[in-house]
């Protein structure tokens, strides 16, 4: 049986960003991707926004990896000339109700190190935005838009250049975790040892880790699925910078996001689904939409909401249940050296994944070499 030193499951963005922090150090990897591209899962199918980190529990995993993963991304594209911009976003309140839940989400944010939001009143947010309609605002300057395959393409070339390897149409059917490695089997057959085993498999993490023969059952959430819909706006922008709501108890509302090109959509909205597979964007959810968008943008012109993508949030908990953080579990958690599982790499899996990585090479190294 052939042997390497680290398997990583999964060449989504928080795969390869691990895939390439190992090779980084010089240990040998091979990322065994399912698909037959890098990059298909959720990591194609998100806002592609750089997060500044505000809403997130102080201390949370999600907090503490998008401010460092933000700080780490900006430098990182800077360096690899991924294109990205650093655009900034206003969140707008257009009642005195949310208004007065501004001062909230600056002190939550600053607790979580995002120290540079800028309050505005209605006039100031106006003379930056002025197709807006708002009583106040708050300015994050930090939050930005990245070319995600881009930003993939770069980690691939890095992990290649360091001597990692990439096999597509590979996926890892069973994991048999024995003492003197871990013994991983491919759909078609295909065995392989290493002493490493990274499952980042995405919405299929839970799955691969009911197939990791020694693992006990227990440290696998169960999954659940919320689909994020989107409609694209059909001409231009009329926003130069992202613009969200304040946030409501199901989610961050209807926000609008544009990409590197201009293109403006909104969303994505939150709605429970059975399987991970059902990615239809059903234009009947745009009425909803219509009337969100405008509370900060009244002359959003009728029918100029076209049906977009959507995306597929890997959830951990229930419908109605309070979100979870992120669950990134090590030898230290599940007892089973050179094994990481992560479960529930939702937003800001993008912005969070070089930090992420850092992580999982972390909780590697604090457990005993194999
Ligand atoms: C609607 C939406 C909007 C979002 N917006 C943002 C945003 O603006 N900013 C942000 O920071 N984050 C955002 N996110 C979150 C971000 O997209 C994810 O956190 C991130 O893409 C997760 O990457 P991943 O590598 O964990 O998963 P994925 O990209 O899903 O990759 C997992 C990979 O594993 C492979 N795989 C599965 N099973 C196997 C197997 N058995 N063997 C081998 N390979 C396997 C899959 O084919 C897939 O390629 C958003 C998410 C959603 C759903």
């Amino acid at each position: 049986m052939d042997k390497v030193d680290c398997v990583v499951a999964g060449a989504g963005v928080v795969g390869l960003a691990i895939a390439r922090a190992l090779a980084l150090q010089g240990r040998e990897v091979l990322v065994l991707e399912a698909a037959g591209a890098i990059g298909t899962g959720t990591s194609s199918r998100n806002s592609e926004v750089i997060h500044a980190g505000i809403y997130y529990p102080a201390g949370s995993l999600k907090a503490r990896l998008c401010v460092a993963g933000k700080h780490r991304l900006y430098d990182y594209c800077e360096q690899r000339h991924v294109a990205h911009r650093r655009c900034g976003k206003l969140i707008v309140a257009t009642s005195d109700a949310e208004a007065a839940k501004l001062t909230g989400i600056q002190a939550q944010a600053a607790a979580n190190g995002v120290s540079d939001l800028v309050r505005l009143n209605a006039s100031e947010a106006r003379a930056m935005e002025p197709a807006l309609h708002c009583v106040a605002a708050l300015l994050s300057p930090s939050t930005g838009i990245v070319d995600s395959h881009a930003l993939m393409l770069a980690m691939q070339g890095d992990l290649e250049n360091a001597g990692g390897m990439l096999a597509l149409n590979s996926p890892i059917a069973l994991v048999r975790y024995k003492q003197s490695a871990i013994e991983i089997v491919a759909s078609d057959g295909t065995e392989l040892q290493a002493n490493v085993f990274v499952n980042s498999a995405g919405l299929q993490a839970q799955q691969l880790a009911l197939q990791i023969q020694g693992l006990n059952a227990q440290f696998v959430p169960p999954s659940y699925y919320a689909k994020g819909n989107y409609f694209t706006l059909a001409g231009r922008s009329p926003f130069q910078r992202l613009i969200y709501p304040v946030p409501e108890a199901a989610g961050l509302g209807v926000h609008l996001t544009i990409d590197l090109g201009g293109q403006a959509k909104f969303g994505p909205d939150v709605q429970w689904v059975d399987s991970p597979d059902d990615l239809t964007v059903a234009p009947a959810r745009g009425d909803v939409f219509y009337a969100a968008v405008r509370q900060y943008w009244p002359h959003l012109p009728d029918d100029a909401l076209i049906p977009g993508y959507a995306g597929m949030r890997p959830k951990i908990q229930a419908p109605g249940e309070p979100a979870k953080d992120f669950m990134i579990q090590g030898p230290a958690d599940h007892g089973l050296p050179g094994l990481v599982n992560l479960f529930g790499i939702e937003s800001p899996g993008l912005t969070s994944s070089l930090a992420i990585a850092d992580y999982v090479v972390e909780l590697l190294q604090a457990s005993a070499q194999r």
